[in-house]
């Protein structure tokens, strides 16, 4: 069995105080739910901040980049033992958004991911298609090589820690989201490529546009395993109902 995860994705959102009254009203809102694992990834000069307000909870803490040396000079950069001195369990790796404005490819996500298992960090590796890619009929090779390269060199040992986000990057923050069948068959296909041993325990999570109302049809897929939401991670009300879908 797969525990869900329902990963919260802040991006250039929320000031120290809005970050960590957030979490601090989200905290009893979500304390009884035990069979999915929550996730909040913050902007990084907030995450010790609400780190410390959700130690000991059942909500873990995520960063949305790192670098993959541990230390240097390396101006604006932040390593895996520094996400892990402020209490960071997860990181986001390759997210569209830093692929299309920061100039990640699947060599850095390769590099960024071994940073992160070395660290003992769950990476939730983000892949997936343009609308233009989509609409030539590339969907799927795209997704191969984003999974070949940008996870090659991974042995078994290596991939218990390992989350894949399927992320159709026409469906982020535009409001359309993939149905929950096209997402079922990107994820089925994304699944047979991992290797035999490990492909039935890899959570591979959908993001684009997910919202309170289609996240209940979108985990009843059998190749869906939870969500990074972004928008509807801002709101509490939001959020909360995506986390009790
Ligand atoms: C995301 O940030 O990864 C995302 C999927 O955003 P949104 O839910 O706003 O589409």
């Amino acid at each position: 069995m797969r525990k869900p995860i329902i990963a919260g994705n802040w991006k250039m959102y929320k000031t120290a105080f809005e970050a960590v009254d957030f979490v601090k009203n989200l905290k009893p809102e979500v304390s009884d739910v035990h069979d999915r694992a929550i996730v909040i990834c913050p902007p990084h000069p907030v995450l010790k901040d609400v780190g410390d307000v959700i130690r000991d909870s059942n909500i873990a803490l995520g960063a949305q980049n790192l670098f993959w040396e541990d230390e240097g000079a390396y101006t604006g950069e932040v390593s895996a033992p520094m996400l892990k001195s402020v209490g960071c369990t997860y990181v986001i790796i390759g997210h569209s958004e830093r692929r299309q404005f920061f100039g990640e490819t699947d060599e850095t996500v390769n590099k960024k991911l071994f940073a992160a298992l070395k660290h003992n960090l769950f990476p939730i590796v983000c892949i997936g298609e343009t609308l233009e890619q989509r609409e030539k009929g590339e969907t799927f090779e795209v997704i191969e090589k984003q999974i070949r390269e940008g996870l090659k060199n991974l042995v078994i040992s290596n991939w218990s820690l390992v989350v894949i986000a399927y992320e159709p990057v026409w469906a982020i923050g535009t409001g359309k989201t993939a149905t929950p069948q096209q997402a079922q068959e990107v994820h089925a296909f994304i699944r047979g490529l991992l290797p035999r041993d490990v492909a039935q325990e890899i959570r591979i999570l959908y993001g684009g546009s997910v919202k309170p109302d289609n996240i209940k049809e979108l985990m009843a897929q059998p190749d869906i395993d939870g969500g990074l939401v972004g928008g509807a991670s801002l709101k509490i009300e939001s959020f909360e109902k995506i986390v009790k879908y």
